[in-house]
């Protein structure tokens, strides 16, 4: 299983799927990306190979954007098909979200969120993080970095994540606790890996989370790696 991810000025989706494919060596069952193309968040995503994965986008016609992310899942709740790969959008369709590992606790969070009218197409532990996100942005209204904090220091488990916001499409944000992440820091581009092979072709300045720790990827800025259990500062 793998994450990859970019975001710059260069087209996202031959960066992603290739770094998929690089990941490969890592097993999985499923993949999927998603792109924002300034206009639409999409999502494609499939049981089966990368390679399948590249065909089903190409006839879609889903392969524009500056910012994507991909995922290759093994999957720990719920069995492999469409509906349980990666990405997961919120349920307002704002956000996507990828992850390696697992939610342990995400049974009682997800009734929590159900008795407040959320609703969950697939059965993941994953689709319940997106949303307990999403709740705690609105909720606290804060921002997604802040968010991504409060939600994960509700969770029980292990993870690397990365989600973005299709309103604010010049930020990635990441984490990681039990599961590798990497961060590739270019000129105004990033890209984020579970290993650097997805970007070692482009840079060779890389950020390795340390486990507990996330960061805030932002166009413009250097990256800010915070611990994330530390809730005095993002
Ligand atoms: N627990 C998540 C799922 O089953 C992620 C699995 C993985 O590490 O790929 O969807």
């Amino acid at each position: 299983c793998g994450i990859v991810g970019y975001i710059g000025s260069r087209d996202a989706y031959p960066i992603v799927l290739k770094g998929l494919q690089r990941l490969e060596y890592r097993g999985y069952d499923s993949a999927g990306i998603a792109l924002y193309d300034g206009e639409n968040l999409n999502v494609c995503k499939t049981k089966g190979k990368v390679l399948d994965l590249k065909n089903k986008m190409e006839a879609e016609n889903i392969t524009e954007g500056n910012i994507g992310i991909g995922h290759t899942r093994w999957a720990t709740h719920g069995v492999p098909n469409d509906v349980n790969s990666h990405p997961h959008y919120s349920n307002s369709g704002d956000l996507v979200i990828i992850h390696n590992g697992i939610i342990e606790n995400y049974a009682s969070l997800k009734q929590e969120l159900t008795s407040r009218d959320y609703t969950f197409e697939s059965d993941t532990d994953t689709e319940v993080l997106v949303n307990l996100i999403e709740d705690v942005k609105k909720k606290e209204n804060v921002k997604l970095g802040k968010a991504v904090q409060i939600a994960l220091n509700q969770t029980i488990g292990a993870y690397a994540i990365a989600v973005f916001d299709r309103n604010k499409p010049d930020e990635i944000i990441v984490a990681r606790l039990g599961s590798p992440l990497a961060i590739g820091v270019g000129e105004d581009e990033f890209f984020i890996a579970s290993d650097a092979s997805p970007f070692i072709e482009f840079t060779k300045s890389a950020i390795y989370l340390e486990d507990g720790e996330m960061a805030i990827v932002r166009l413009g800025r250097e990256v800010k790696v915070r611990k994330i259990q530390d809730d005095s500062i993002i």
